[in-house]
């Protein structure tokens, strides 16, 4: 299929904050992904007390169900109100502080302490500050991504993730013709040429 009449388009961090502020967030879902419960053993393998990593998390509801099975949850998202919304929805209780590495960012964390929130761009992340992970659910993030941000995007991500690590991500197949994006669509071979 012919990606490039999505290639040019940018959605600005202003541009989302606003879709949380008007309450267009057509992509949250309440019940959490399908995808996900259907492939947890995949992201797990057997495997407890895992560090799991959220990129542009949202406030999806995921992030509680890995906390509740007693993992480790890391999100990143710009928009304060999803990540105040996210621990509201839940009932749980958080304090917030500010990230010393990145100006302006601030860290949000559950009480129990099991899920962080960094509301601050991905871009403003590395390992050195959030650590590397043992998995990974992108559903809704490289799809968000601006396409000309995809392999920085991408070289992070590697960056962020152990060497026996499971990454999960969702993609959505569409003809990037009728419809403008995000969600982008991103062909299996570029995923392919992204992540080698
Ligand atoms: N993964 C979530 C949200 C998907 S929508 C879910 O499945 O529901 C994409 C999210 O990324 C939005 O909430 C948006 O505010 C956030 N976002 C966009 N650009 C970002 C960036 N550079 N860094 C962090 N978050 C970002």
């Amino acid at each position: 299929s012919d990606v490039g009449s999505q290639k040019e388009r940018v959605v600005t961090e202003e541009e989302w904050l606003k879709k949380w502020e008007m309450g267009n967030i057509g992509f949250h879902k309440e019940e959490g992904h399908p995808l996900l419960r259907k492939y947890m053993d995949v992201l797990l393998n057997g495997r407890s007390g895992l560090r799991i990593f959220f990129p542009l998390c949202g406030k999806a509801v995921e992030m509680k169900w890995l906390a509740d099975m007693g993992h480790n949850v890391v999100g990143v998202e710009v928009s304060e109100q999803a990540v105040k919304e996210f621990f509201s929805e839940h009932s749980l209780p958080y304090c917030e502080e500010p990230v010393p590495e990145i100006s302006g960012a601030k860290m949000f964390q559950s009480t129990s302490g099991n899920i962080s929130l960094y509301c601050c761009s991905i871009y403003d992340l590395s390992s050195l500050i959030v650590g590397k992970f043992d998995g990974v659910w992108d559903r809704g993030a490289l799809v968000a991504v601006n396409p000309c941000d995809r392999q920085r995007y991408a070289n992070l991500m590697i960056n962020l993730v152990e060497k026996n690590s499971s990454y999960l991500l969702v993609t959505v197949a569409y003809d990037p013709n009728k419809h403008k994006g995000p969600p982008f669509y991103v062909p299996e071979s570029e995923v392919k040429s992204l992540f080698g």
